[in-house]
């Protein structure tokens, strides 16, 4: 059963007599399971808001310059155009029907409806900064290429306005970089800033000194690197500092403006730091789907946003539809690629036995390879159970674990040239920013409201019949 189509509306997957499988999201979850199901008797529909997959653990390397936007996002059509049993479509989906079994994606003004027999949701999450969306101008987060692609112009320009400033206060707000999240995200960040400001900047300016740069990582809770424990959080943060990164903890953000932070210390004092940059790397909200699919299945949300599914990944009366990852809450799993990776694969062999009249596997269950985070060059953390790395040791292990996971053989050498680059020398071999990376969301803002840019990356709708800027065309 299908609702009918809007004008306006491609009904889009006609059945052949093959099972649908319709899955939303090319990120881990998505990918994996399309991976997965490559052979299966079955037709695909890989929606995806983006038309690449993107390997979010690197994007705070794009963002200070390290690699390019390619070599972490790959096209998704290009990644799986061996699956003849896939279909990838561009398109943001904004509806989906558990009666009808129906998904509905837009993209310009371009409805498109499917019908699944089977529905793998894995749309993952998106920025929070807890009710506070107006600091999202201020301090972009970091979960998209536009939002890495933003911030390295920020970044950079920051250095190129500081050149050019006469006044020493303006001088010190302009040359002070502030990341609010002491999570890895966070700790990543602030600690390429920090390699940045102090290595591959040091003798490129006249005026400024780059390496008298602030680069001060807050966070309200009192640990940095929470979920690895107090040893390997209490030598992230002495590594952060040996590299001039100053940890301020306890410290909670109460207000972002275009000139600086305000924040609230342990004690109950109000302070304000100065700061031109500031990124946001604390906070995660679930993909709004997982609160849609909540509402018709009866499921719970919790405060992320997130969907309780059942132990098999799917919701309750209907096993057609698989939530995996980041928007799935499940036994308290973290928001980790892995479980995104192999939730994905277990959907997929959920459908496949299916099909084959197997018997239901096993609930999922999550094995937890262990979690790393880097530090600066040459130095990071990693939490494998109950063994502990930290130092060079660790960013090895970083350094393979990643390089395996990144996707596609032509990426794995750039990155690793561009690695040699950064880590052996000084250089940074991504360093243009351009106007439309600074502005170009603020300008975005100023369209009129027949068009609105979507939050998490993506183009969402304009009527049909006209282009970005409202104009009517021909
Ligand atoms: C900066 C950063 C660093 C990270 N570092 C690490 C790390 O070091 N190690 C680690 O294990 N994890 C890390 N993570 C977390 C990890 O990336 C996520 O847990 C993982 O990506 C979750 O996979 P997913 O498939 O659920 O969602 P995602 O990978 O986010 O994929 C979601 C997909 O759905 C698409 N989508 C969203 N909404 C819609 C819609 N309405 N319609 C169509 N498509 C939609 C998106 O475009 C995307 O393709 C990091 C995350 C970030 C942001």
């Amino acid at each position: 059963m299908t609702t009918s189509p809007a004008p306006g509306t491609t009904r889009s997957n006609p059945s052949n007599g093959r099972p649908r499988v319709v899955i939303i999201g090319s990120g881990f979850g998505g990918l994996f399971a399309a991976q997965a199901l490559r052979r299966a008797d079955v037709d695909i529909t890989l929606i995806g808001k983006t038309s690449h997959h993107l390997f979010q653990p690197l994007l705070y390397q794009v963002a200070t310059g390290i690699l390019s936007e390619g070599e972490i996002a790959p096209s998704t059509r290009e990644i799986v155009r061996r699956h003849e049993n896939t279909r990838v479509v561009l398109g943001e989906v904004t509806d989906i029907d558990l009666a009808a079994r129906t998904v509905t994606s837009t993209v310009l003004g371009r409805v498109a409806v499917y019908e699944y027999d089977e529905l793998i949701v894995a749309a993952g999450a998106g920025q929070s900064y807890f009710g506070n969306d107006r600091f999202a101008e201020f301090a972009p987060g970091m979960k998209s290429i536009d939002d890495a692609l933003e911030l390295r112009g920020r970044i950079f320009g920051a250095f190129e306005l500081a050149e050019l400033a006469t006044d020493q206060a303006e001088i010190d707000r302009l040359m002070t970089f502030v990341v609010v999240g002491a999570g890895p995200t966070g700790v990543e960040m602030a600690g390429q800033i920090a390699e940045l400001a102090h290595r591959t900047l040091r003798r490129d300016f006249r005026r400024i000194d780059p390496t008298t740069a602030r680069i001060v990582l807050l966070d309200a809770a009192p640990y940095v690197l929470p979920s690895f424990g107090d040893k390997l959080g209490g030598r992230a943060r002495r590594q952060l500092n040996e590299i001039g990164v100053e940890v301020q903890l306890g410290a909670m953000v109460t207000d972002v403006d275009a000139d600086g932070l305000e924040v609230k210390d342990a004690d109950g004092q109000v302070r304000r730091i100065p700061a031109a940059t500031k990124i946001w790397a604390a906070g995660v909200q679930a993909s709004p789907l997982a609160r849609m699919l909540g509402e018709q299945s009866g499921a719970e949300v919790d405060r992320a946003g997130r969907v309780a599914v059942l132990p098999d990944l799917t919701l309750p009366g209907h096993p057609e539809v698989h939530v995996v990852g980041d928007m799935m809450s499940l036994d308290k799993l973290p928001g980790v690629a892995q479980v995104a990776i192999q939730g994905g694969r277990y959907a997929a062999t959920a459908i496949k036995r299916r099909l084959a009249g197997k018997a239901p596997q096993g609930p999922f269950k999550y094995f937890d390879k262990g979690s790393m985070a880097t530090i600066s060059r040459f130095s990071a953390v990693a939490d494998l159970g109950k063994l502990k790395f930290s130092g060079f040791i660790a960013w090895l292990m970083w350094l393979v674990v990643h390089l395996f996971y990144i996707v596609g053989f032509k990426s794995r050498i750039t990155t690793v040239l561009h690695w040699a680059v950064s880590f052996l020398g000084r250089g940074r071999s991504q360093r243009v920013a351009t106007q439309q990376q600074i502005f170009g969301r603020l300008a975005l803002e100023h369209l009129p409201p027949t068009f609105e840019a979507s939050k998490t990356g993506g183009p969402k709708d304009i009527p049909i019949g006209e282009d970005a800027t409202g104009r009517q065309s021909a």
